[in-house]
């Protein structure tokens, strides 16, 4: 039973007041078909609207089952109408995505009814609507009869005490506006039904009870037959949707929704693959080495790892265990000649003075070559520059070329096979045979030794500036020009000594003077034979050696996985304080940048998933109508929401790795990625999706329905 007692309702628009209910009296029953007529804006809508709890009123009392409902809540009213009202509404209002019988699945699924025979219990309702061939048929395709049709079956579905009508016959032809009364006519043999109706015929051939309004008032209340049963209208509790339920629903919608689904599935993955870059950019700066100055080396590049090893020498089968290792792409022996500068001349170029260290070719990305192919063998080399294949380039091994302006006696010849493009020479890179000859060896320890030429009873010490290496003087002999030394004269000795840094041994070396030669710039030079030269260091043993590796992330797993007799050191991740001050700053930037970009990645979403949204706001009033909990729409909306961002990160992790496998063209950022990384991108973005759904939810529930509808209908 409904009571309305001395119940007002009114609309401020703009300052005006518009009294659509005037202190109306009216005991609705069961059993009851009543048409309620009445000029248009006399009010009709509005009493429907109060008794379905789609409208709120200011004065004046509803009952439901005696029980007073002004204190009632907006969840208050969802199971009022979950439980009790069936709408038919003149514009249908049901979902046009969905079939017929998804339309009625709906209706049970929002109002919890027993699972049990669902199946069976929609297709019978369908049968009895007479819509078993339109089953499962888009209603978006059904005519305006059947649409009804659809809302009625809807409603039977609920199996609501009270079937709301407003004008469901208004938008039909005259035989299936009949057909819709009688099946209303049937209904009401143990609901309310109420029917609004622009005419009062159908008050006599079918209502047992009419009721008159004009300005919000009643000036009418008849009824034609003794209608009305003692059937109470329900009003217990239950519970809120299931996680199956409303995770079934979502999944449903996206099914019957393609194109939005669709939509916004690249939206969401146009998101993922934006924060994916940044984050990345982020990742790959914590596992970079990004120290450009280091006290004890001057190369302190990213793909060097120094390793020196407790107690001696490096032996075959270190340098073995050690090439195995994964991560290690190769090993240079020695170490030192990283820090070296080399200088290039050709006969097309000026020797360049730039800072070019020696490179080993497996610092190289595979595909990083412009042209030709890496080198094969220790006299071939690849160069980054303004250089072409098939050049040959001389490199002077000894700092003889210090002298360039004069002339370069020692220069190994190479040729250049491959070429990375750029504008000028800015990197070369050598074969891994090249770091195993006399003249690497030479390079490297040399400037790392200390080191004195004696001539007869002089001792003096040995700088670079004080010999050359000239192809002209025969191995074993030298050329000396003593300048203001007294001259030691042709046929004697002159003996070269070295002690290797780090080593307790000094080694020797005698050469028989074969000729005197003068020079007024220059005290105290000789001249050597360049291979007696670079077999100097031959027998010094390798004590300190470098590790080829990827970069940081790759040395600090390389570095972990050492044998505990290494001691290893990656120069590239040397933190000054200063270094480790702006690396701070650097990370608190990258930080900053993602949380930003998090946030107006929020908000393109959102403008951009608005319209997807907007597009739905009918099908969510649907839902409300229906009496679906704002809390379970919510769930809906972001399971909805969820599974497509779910969905966009599958799709990017996966691109993202095999970009990784294929050295597609894409940064590399997934191979540092930790099990965290993955977690953190995964929250952010979920955190994201369920920050829009409560949005999008706030947005639905703005309004109240009756006004929605208005407004959505106002829309189209
Ligand atoms: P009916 O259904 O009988 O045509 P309504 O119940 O829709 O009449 O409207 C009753 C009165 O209330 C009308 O004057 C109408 O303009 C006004 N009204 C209805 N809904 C609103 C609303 N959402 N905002 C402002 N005024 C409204
Ligand atoms: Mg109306």
């Amino acid at each position: 039973m409904i009571e309305l007692k001395r119940l007002s309702k009114y609309y401020v628009d703009h300052e005006s007041v518009t009294r659509a209910l005037d202190r109306v009296d009216l005991v609705f029953r069961r059993g009851e078909f009543v048409v309620v007529t009445g000029a248009s804006g006399s009010g009709k809508s509005t009493l429907l609207n109060v008794i379905s709890g789609l409208d709120d009123y200011e004065e004046g009392e509803m009952l439901i089952e005696g029980s007073e409902t002004s204190h009632y809540s907006r969840e208050d009213f969802e199971r009022h109408r979950r439980q009790n009202i069936g709408f038919i509404f003149q514009d249908y209002n049901i979902v046009d995505a969905y079939t017929t019988y998804e339309n009625v699945e709906a209706a049970l699924l929002f109002s919890g009814a027993d699972a049990s025979d669902r199946r069976g219990r929609i297709k019978r309702i369908i049968e009895r609507v007479g819509l078993e061939d339109q089953m499962h048929q888009k209603t978006s395709e059904l005519s305006g009869g059947e649409k009804q049709r659809v809302a009625i079956a809807r409603a039977l579905a609920k199996d609501a005490p009270i079937i709301i009508a407003d004008e469901p016959t208004g938008n039909l032809d005259k035989d299936s506006g009949e057909n819709i009364l009688s099946l209303l006519k049937e209904l009401s043999e143990d609901k309310l039904v109420l029917l609004v109706s622009h005419s009062a015929d159908i008050a006599r051939t079918h209502a047992t009870r009419h009721v008159r309004l004009f300005d919000g008032r009643v000036i009418e209340d008849r009824a034609f037959s003794e209608a009305g049963i003692e059937k109470p209208i329900r009003q217990e509790h239950e519970e809120t949707l299931s996680f199956s339920l409303w995770v079934k629903i979502a999944l449903k919608n996206l099914k019957a929704m393609p194109r939005r689904t669709l939509f916004t599935g690249l939206i969401a993955l146009g998101i993922v693959v934006a924060f994916s870059f940044v984050y990345g950019a982020y990742v790959e700066q914590t596992h970079a080495g990004t120290t450009s100055f280091h006290p004890h080396f001057s190369n302190p590049a990213a793909n060097r790892v120094v390793v020196t090893r407790d107690g001696g020498a490096f032996d075959e089968t270190a340098m073995e265990s050690l090439e195995a290792m994964e991560g290690v792409r190769a090993v240079i022996p020695y170490d030192t000649i990283l820090d070296e500068r080399l200088h290039i001349l050709a006969d097309t170029r000026q020797a360049f003075h730039r800072t070019v260290y020696f490179q080993h070719a497996a610092a190289l990305e595979s595909g990083a070559l412009d042209v030709g192919r890496p080198p094969e063998k220790a006299e071939e080399i690849i160069i980054r520059g303004d250089v072409r294949v098939g050049e040959t380039v001389e490199v002077p091994m000894s700092h003889t070329s210090l002298f360039v302006d004069r002339e370069v006696l020692d220069a190994l010849e190479f040729e250049i096979v491959g070429v990375i493009e750029a504008d000028s020479v800015s990197a070369v890179y050598f074969h891994d045979d090249f770091f195993d000859t006399s003249a690497a060896r030479f390079r490297a320890l040399f400037t790392h030794s200390d080191m004195q030429f004696a001539l007869g009873d002089i001792t003096r010490d040995f700088t670079p500036r004080s010999y050359v290496a000239d192809e002209d003087v025969e191995t074993g002999t030298v050329h000396v020009n003593a300048g203001n030394l007294e001259s030691p004269g042709v046929h004697e000795t002159m003996t070269l000594l070295f002690q290797p840094r780090g080593s307790d041994a000094i080694l020797e070396e005698s050469f028989t003077i074969s000729e005197q030669f003068e020079d007024e710039d220059i005290n105290a030079m000789f001249k050597i034979h360049p291979d007696d030269l670079y077999g100097l260091f031959d027998d010094v043993p390798s004590r300190q050696a470098a590790l080829v590796v990827r970069d940081g992330y790759d040395a600090a797993r390389v570095m972990d996985g050492l044998p505990e007799e290494y001691l290893a050191v990656y120069p590239a991740e040397y933190e000054s304080g200063t270094d480790a001050m702006a690396q701070v700053v650097f990370s608190l930037f990258l930080g900053g940048v993602s949380i930003g970009l998090l946030g107006a990645v929020y908000f393109i979403a959102f403008i951009a998933l608005r319209n997807a949204m907007q597009s739905r706001v009918k099908d969510f009033i649907v839902f409300r109508s229906l009496g679906a909990r704002r809390k379970d729409l919510y769930r809906i909306i972001s399971a909805e929401l969820l599974f497509i961002m779910a969905a966009a990160l599958v799709i990017v992790f996966a691109g993202m790795h095999l970009n990784s496998m294929l050295d597609g063209p894409f940064p590399d950022y997934i191979r540092y990625y930790t099990p965290l990384n993955y977690l953190f991108m995964v929250v952010a973005l979920l955190a994201l999706s369920l920050l829009l759904s409560r949005r999008f939810n706030v947005r639905i529930f703005s309004r109240s329905v009756a006004r929605a509808f208005k407004e959505a209908g106002d829309e189209t």
